[in-house]
């Protein structure tokens, strides 16, 4: 009998395949008391433990095939960094030398204090970095403690072609997956931005996380079929599913390799209206694909990203190299760099002082509110950007901006850092475009007032939806209200676009709604014309694009906007996009 399980999906793609289970036993940590004669060669045992773990690691990363992105190869490196961090085992040696605890138990405490740490923090994205001190720490332990490698550790050919099955994986099991033929994974715990999940995507693989209790209905050797797009598992298939997901598998394939075909040329709209196609970026290894999928430009470079895992903040010359060496890469692309937006969601220790605890971050100060407060953090920042601007197409961005006097202060640094540059007879470009993100309501609402004195504007979408609708964004317990449909976010889009078109300024969208296929038909229809998302979806939207006549979109754009609610805006637009495609 077929069983249906539901998990989520992270990677797209279907997968059909025997099942190996991957089981990584608790291991089992006892605390015992080193006699004083032995505490020197404990900590040996330690440092000799660690060293191995990094031998280990180096041997997988030697491993991957050559075909695999850079990214791969970066996931270990992080491993080998934690392995060398002095957080790892400064205190487990303080504990072996004063209070006699043997290495493990020293490693162990270490390891809840870190996961404990981890757990605290308000980034949804960092606190899944507590899975990496676990998968670091399991492999020094199991080296102290001599255990057996973990079992997909050893290479077998004989897994080609199967579906893992495993608890928890770690990117170094994940690396291993491709080179052994593994076709698919499914855990049963993780987070959909755990580096397990972003490796999967990665390397396309179809992935299901989040499967609770899966070892318990899934066998060793079990037939399956994995949905990475819906989260759909089914255990033992009958004929009918094999053929309507083998069905699905061969439709995928057409897809994706006809998408790459569109990677040449402007994206155009049936009736000829151009588009432009920027990708959205956070770390600097990520430019590389904004070539490989043809975009535009970078609509969103996120540069808080330059702040995370460090003591102090980068000064003015360590933006600027850092620019330089994008700009290299983009090879005369635009580049839209959003100036820090530091704070709630996106909070990192190596920026800044940590101030006092604020009990609603998200409303409190961040972004631009933060960098006007400390212009020590801002200006550096604002110097490098248009010290790079001679070496390339920058556009400048502030992000949150609520209120004008704001705007104006920006704009009265901006022309005495400008000053500052001409005494110094530095080269920059004059005219770099200053725009600014609409992503708080006030702004939306007051769109017409800030596109009269900048040059462009980009709707965020991930916090106008969710200051617009007051849900947290990390809140997982009002996830259910995010909506990006709502008629008022559609209402201040709206409102957005068309301030843009009166005041003559281009209006681009850079939150996730913009990389969401399924409304590009509405926001073209609204009258957006520049996109910015994350490079894996924009040959999607390219396609969506090609097959949208914008001149058919009046009537369905008026309904749209005219709706009472997410609910009947969602069938307007399931019901266009029947039409469309
Ligand atoms: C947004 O809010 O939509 C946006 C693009 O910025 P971030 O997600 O970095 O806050
Ligand atoms: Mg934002």
């Amino acid at each position: 009998m077929t069983i249906a399980l539901q998990g989520m999906g992270v990677s797209r793609g279907v997968a059909i395949g025997n099942v190996h289970i991957i089981e990584r036993d608790q291991l089992e940590i006892v605390e015992y008391q080193i006699e004083d004669s032995a505490v020197e060669a404990e900590v040996l045992r330690l440092l000799d433990a660690v060293s191995q773990g990094k031998q280990q690691l180096r041997a997988i990363r030697d491993h991957i095939p050559d075909s695999t992105s850079a990214d791969i190869a970066a996931f270990i490196d992080t491993h080998l960094l934690m392995m060398d961090d002095i957080a790892l085992t400064q205190e487990p040696i303080r504990l072996i030398k004063e209070n006699g605890y043997n290495a493990e138990w020293a490693l162990k405490l270490q390891r809840d204090a870190l996961v404990a740490a981890f757990e605290e923090m308000d980034d949804a994205y960092l606190r899944t970095r507590r899975d990496d001190v676990d998968h670091v720490v399991d492999r020094i332990q199991r080296v102290l403690l001599k255990h057996a490698p973990l079992p997909h550790e050893v290479p077998d050919d004989k897994l080609d072609g199967f579906i893992v099955l495993a608890d928890d994986l770690t990117p170094a099991d994940t690396v291993l997956m491709q080179h052994q033929g593994i076709v698919a994974f499914i855990t049963e715990y993780g987070g959909p931005t755990s580096h397990t999940a972003i490796l999967a995507r990665s390397l396309g693989i179809p992935a299901v996380i989040s499967l609770h209790n899966a070892l318990q209905y899934i066998e060793e050797n079990d037939l399956i079929i994995i949905d990475g797009t819906s989260g759909v598992v089914l255990v033992d298939p009958d004929e009918r599913n094999l053929a309507c997901y083998r069905k699905q598998q061969q439709e995928d394939i057409h897809y994706y390799s006809g998408l790459s075909r569109l990677k040449e040329g402007p994206a155009l709209t049936k009736d000829g209206v151009t588009i432009e196609l920027m990708a959205n970026i956070e770390l600097p290894r990520d430019f590389d694909t904004v070539r490989e999928v043809g975009a535009n430009g970078v609509g969103l470079y996120r540069t808080e990203f330059l702040y995370m895992n460090r003591d102090n903040p980068p000064d003015e010359e360590e933006h600027y190299q850092t620019y330089l060496k994008v700009l290299e890469k983009l090879n005369g692309l635009p580049l839209t760099i959003r100036t820090l937006d530091l704070g709630a969601d996106k909070q990192v220790d190596g920026g800044r002082k940590s101030g006092p605890v604020q009990s609603n971050p998200a409303l409190g100060l961040r972004a631009i509110r933060l960098c006007l407060k400390e212009p020590t953090l801002f200006r550096p920042q604002l110097r490098a950007i248009f010290r790079a601007s001679a070496h390339g197409t920058i556009r400048l961005m502030i992000p949150m901006l609520s209120n004008l006097q704001e705007m104006q202060q920006v704009l009265q640094m901006i022309d005495d850092i400008k000053a500052e540059l001409d005494k110094d007879k530095a080269d920059y470009d004059r005219d770099m475009p200053i725009g600014g993100m609409i992503e708080v309501p006030a702004a939306a609402i007051c769109a017409d007032i800030f596109a009269h004195h900048l040059d462009f504007l980009s709707i965020g979408t991930n916090d106008l939806i969710q200051y617009t609708i007051a849900i947290d964004r990390v809140n997982d317990e009002v996830n259910y209200l995010y909506d990006p449909l709502h008629p008022a976010v559609l209402r201040l889009i709206n409102t957005v676009l068309q301030a843009g078109e009166k005041a003559g300024i281009p209006v681009a969208m850079c939150g996730e709604m913009a990389g969401e296929t399924q409304f590009a038909p509405l926001l073209l229809g609204l009258g957006l014309r520049q996109f910015s998302a994350h490079p894996a979806s924009l040959l999607e939207l390219k396609k969506i694009i090609a097959e949208t006549d914008t001149g058919q979109l009046n009537r369905f754009t008026e309904q749209v906007l005219a709706a009472s609610s997410g609910v009947d805006i969602a069938s307007l637009v399931r019901k266009q996009n029947l039409e469309n495609y």
